[in-house]
């Protein structure tokens, strides 16, 4: 991991070197469930090395070696979990670095990816006991921030909110689906979203798991969420500071994305046009994968406008956009076809190319500039 780690600080550094680099791909195993353990299940993923994962049905040290030539039975990830792996060692892995950059104005975005049961939410929400990377990120936030108070002002502020079925919703506040426009500063924003100001991680993990409550459920299974559910955590941080007489304010934008279950996407992939309209499936989730074909095969046109989901991450996908991906399978041979569809996918992830840059989101208005409303705060701050 050591070397991996490396490679995470490269990108969070956005030097020139860096040009270039991919998004970083995860996977996470989860622990065998006890209805698995119940229905019979035997494990048929292993990871060694916290790296190689290896899929199979047999179960000897043998075979795993002998699987390592096998192709598309062996992959290997930037880093790969195994069922003990903490929350923390996730979090710090995989996202830490991408909170950093957030700090210097780069955004960042991390996606749980995976069929329904696979260990998405646990990952990104967590439990109370056991909070997850969306908790994390925001406890570092603080953290950092703290650290750093003496030498301007921060705001963080967050939104919380769910893609279902092509309809935007926010989970602070639910009521109307909300509209999707295009602001010229901000890229796309769902309108009228709540921006809560956030100023201690308890109030997050509450707030949260309220919002958690507030998405869709299936209309048969009302205690559980809809498999078809995407929830995003948006966390803005505004960072403003006196250069001479010069107020910069800086931006950093960090998403944090728990994906709705990939099974019926995947299933339903290699039908015709006519019928996934017809069956409804999720719309959102196959142009995230179009895009990332698009972004992997560096097609000038991208396709974002095909899903609010990706009309939402436009400026959080590939580009200058730090973006991590983690996988999360179940180690039960009972969702084998699952599990190598999840590992062929973020297999293919790992091609995406992004250009780790500071883009446009630090802007500098001089005391001077006496019309512009920004200049104002220069002046506030000077007096402070
Ligand atoms: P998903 O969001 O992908 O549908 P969940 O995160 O809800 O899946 O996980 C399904 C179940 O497995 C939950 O009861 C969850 O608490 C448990 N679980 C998932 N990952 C882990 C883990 N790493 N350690 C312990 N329990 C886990
Ligand atoms: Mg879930």
């Amino acid at each position: 991991i050591g070397g991996k780690l490396k490679a995470v600080g490269e990108i969070g550094a956005g030097n020139a070197e860096a040009m270039g680099s991919r998004i970083l791909v995860f996977v996470r195993l989860r622990p065998m469930s006890r209805k698995e353990k119940e229905d019979g299940s035997k494990s048929c993923v292993k990871i060694v090395n916290k790296k190689d994962v290896y899929l199979t049905e047999l179960a000897s040290e043998n075979d795993y070696l002998r699987l390592k030539r096998v192709r598309g039975r062996h992959f290997c990830f930037d880093a790969s979990f195994p069922d003990s792996t903490m929350q923390a060692e996730v979090y710090s892995t995989s996202t830490a670095d991408l909170v950093e950059g957030v700090l210097q104005g780069r955004n960042g975005t991390v996606f749980c990816y995976g069929a329904t049961g696979a260990g998405k939410t646990y990952t990104m929400l967590g439990t109370m006991e056991n909070p997850g990377v969306m908790v994390l990120a925001i406890k570092d936030l603080f953290l950092k921030v703290r650290q750093r108070s003496h030498d301007g002002s921060h705001s963080i502020q967050l939104s919380y909110l769910e893609v279902y079925n092509e309809t935007v919703r926010d989970l602070l506040s639910p009521g109307r689906p909300l509209l999707v426009r295009e602001d010229k500063q901000k890229g796309n924003v769902a309108a009228g979203l709540t921006q809560y100001r956030a100023y201690s991680t308890d109030e997050v993990m509450k707030l949260l798991q309220q919002g958690n409550q507030n998405r869709t459920t299936e209309p048969t299974r009302v205690n559980e969420t809809s498999s078809r559910s995407h929830a995003i955590l948006q966390v803005v941080v505004e960072y403003r500071y006196m250069d001479g007489a010069s107020v910069v304010t800086r931006v950093g934008k960090l998403s944090l994305i728990d994906l709705a279950g990939s099974e019926r996407a995947l299933a339903t992939d290699q039908r015709s046009q006519r019928s996934l309209e017809g069956a409804n499936i999720n719309r959102s989730l196959l142009a995230l994968s179009s895009c990332i074909n698009a972004l992997v095969e560096g097609k000038q046109h991208v396709p974002y406008r095909n899903s609010k989901l990706t009309q939402l991450l436009k400026d959080s996908l590939g580009g200058s956009c730090n973006t991590v991906m983690i996988a999360n399978i179940s180690p039960s041979n009972l969702s084998f076809g699952e599990t190598q569809n999840t590992l062929h996918w973020a297999d293919r992830a790992k091609e995406i190319k992004t250009k780790a840059v500071t883009a446009g989101n630090e802007e500098i208005f001089k005391a001077s500039d006496s019309d512009n409303e920004q200049a104002k705060l220069v002046l506030e701050l000077q007096k402070e």
